[in-house]
């Protein structure tokens, strides 16, 4: 799996020293990186409720590698 997290979070530092936290959506299992989607669902008393749903990505954003699938090795 490449480096970018890593890379771009340096990069960050660097261009931000003085900031306190930067977010990024990584799922920490398997180091890969999600969107997080918002669907207004009906909940059980009928009224619209937002519920977050984590799409996690097949490819990296930065460099475009493809991540390993469920089930393959991550070289
Ligand atoms: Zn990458």
């Amino acid at each position: 799996m490449c480096d970018c997290q890593n890379r771009v979070c340096t990069e960050l530092k660097k261009a931000f020293p003085t900031a306190r936290r930067v977010i990024m959506p990584v799922e920490l299992l398997s180091n890969r990186i999600y969107i997080e989607a918002t669907a207004d669902v009906i909940g059980e008393n009928g009224k619209l409720k937002d519920k977050k749903i984590k799409v996690m990505v097949s490819y990296c954003p930065f460099c475009g590698e493809k991540y390993p699938e469920k089930g393959e090795e991550s070289v």
